[in-house]
């Protein structure tokens, strides 16, 4: 397992994409954006290398993409490059599958009450489908809900609150 620097998103792409920041200027290396940490216009991030300052000088500050992501959803270095694919499980690249589902997952988890799907559950916890259904049987994960007689799926919040009380331990 290892992280791969050159599959981490570029800043523009992530910045404007994944992280829907909205930026007072198109040209210039230091572009001006909203600050999430603080709730004013004061962020300011570096167009090529994509390190991120708040200029209200409150401490937010970093390096690169996975830097901010890691600040943003406070997330530890290895679930933050899980999040942004560029974490290898046994130096296999991630199909084109898990790409998407990566995808659907920085969408998802936005939305608290959104119900996620076994792929999504096993794309942010790391964990296998039966390393999943094995803990969910055996109380150590939240337990499903049913949507419907076949499909189960996961509620959005209850997810993350489990990751944050992982993160935290
Ligand atoms: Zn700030």
């Amino acid at each position: 397992m290892s992280f791969d620097r050159t599959r981490l998103p570029a800043p523009s792409d992530y910045y404007t994409g994944t992280a829907a920041l909205k930026f007072c200027e198109r040209k210039g290396k230091w572009r001006t954006t909203e600050c999430r940490f603080h709730g004013h216009d004061s962020m300011r991030i570096h167009a090529a290398t994509g390190a991120f300052v708040c200029m209200a000088g409150w401490g937010a500050r970093g390096g690169d993409v996975l830097a901010y992501h890691m600040a943003e959803h406070g997330q530890d270095f290895i679930t933050a490059a899980k999040a942004l694919d560029c974490w290898l499980e046994d130096d296999k690249p991630p199909t084109r599958r898990a790409r998407r589902i990566a995808i659907e997952t920085l969408d998802s988890l936005k939305t608290p009450e959104a119900l996620l799907r076994i792929s999504t559950v096993v794309a942010v916890t790391g964990l296998s489908e039966s390393s999943i259904r094995r803990k969910v049987a055996s109380g150590d994960f939240l337990a499903p809900v049913k949507d419907g007689t076949r499909c189960t799926r996961w509620v959005s919040a209850k997810v993350q609150n489990w990751l944050r009380a992982k993160g935290a331990q």
